[in-house]
């Protein structure tokens, strides 16, 4: 029978990316857009998920954790999943050492272990990125599941290890390794798309949120067994105008048959077992 997946995830990043991976500690106008976040976007899109009594997604930094313990006790009470997202939200590759990524990422479990009670069995990376040891430091500390990488669109696949790109020879694919990559996009991230920065300008929202809507259809349509990663910030996506336009979205994947909103613990639960 014909099965599609939706994940409505969402990188609750607080105010851990503006110090650690925009590095403007000392800026309060940037760490008020990641308290609009914690206080104003967080709660608006929880209401919204209740709504459509939909199980999403919190990929969590420990900072975010340890910062704002009471919002993330929220997410976690009001049905959502919460997996890891670094501690810091700093980029992997910008550490110094595997010792240094692996702590961060060590203390990044201990926070969620101290709220949810359970060890993060998914990551997602600060910024999409892998340094050339997080795949090791995932799998030496139990990691079962990635979602950072974008390697299919719309289908599950394992990471692979040992791979080559030398600058003079031809690439190498290595081997696949159990940990399974729930794939994401650029183009299904709001961040790039809403978050204003100066190097670009205003984007057309409405032409976003169709763009979205048409690239579900197309996987439904195409693909058997897809699943729909969205990425979302609370402090992006919770202005309330897109909310509205979030909740037109919800409403059609809501209204396609086949379809299903999942954690993307269940999707990964799925795909092993297949
Ligand atoms: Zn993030």
């Amino acid at each position: 029978m014909t099965h599609h997946s939706v994940c409505l995830t969402f990188d609750f990043d607080g105010v851990s990316s503006w110090i650690h991976s925009f590095e403007s500690p000392d800026s309060p106008t940037k760490l008020s857009r990641g308290l609009f976040g914690v206080d104003v976007g967080a709660p608006r899109v929880l209401d919204l998920l209740d709504q459509f009594d939909v199980e999403s997604t919190w990929f969590t930094p420990g900072h975010t954790i340890d910062s704002f313990p009471e919002r993330a006790e929220e997410v976690w009470t009001r049905g959502h999943d919460i997996q890891h997202h670094g501690w810091s939200h700093t980029r992997p590759r910008q550490y110094e050492s595997k010792a240094a990524e692996r702590a961060d990422i060590e203390r990044g479990v201990e926070s969620i272990v101290e709220l949810t009670g359970n060890r993060p069995t998914g990551y997602r990376s600060p910024s999409w990125d892998f340094s050339l040891h997080t795949l090791d430091i995932l799998r030496e500390l139990g990691f079962e599941w990635d979602s950072s990488q974008m390697a299919t669109d719309f289908v599950p696949y394992y990471v692979r290890e040992g791979w080559k790109a030398p600058a003079d020879g031809p690439f190498e694919r290595g081997t696949e390794t159990e940990l399974v990559e729930v794939p994401v996009s650029w183009h299904r991230d709001d961040f790039p798309a809403f978050a204003f920065n100066r190097e670009r300008g205003y984007t057309n929202e409405r032409a976003i949120f169709r763009q979205w809507r048409e690239q579900f259809d197309w996987m439904v349509e195409h693909v058997d067994g897809g699943v729909f990663v969205l990425t979302m910030h609370p402090q992006v996506i919770g202005h309330g105008h897109r909310l509205d336009r979030l909740e037109s979205f919800i409403e059609h994947v809501a209204d396609t048959p086949s379809v299903e909103f999942e954690t993307v613990e269940a999707v990964v639960e799925r795909f092993d077992s297949a």
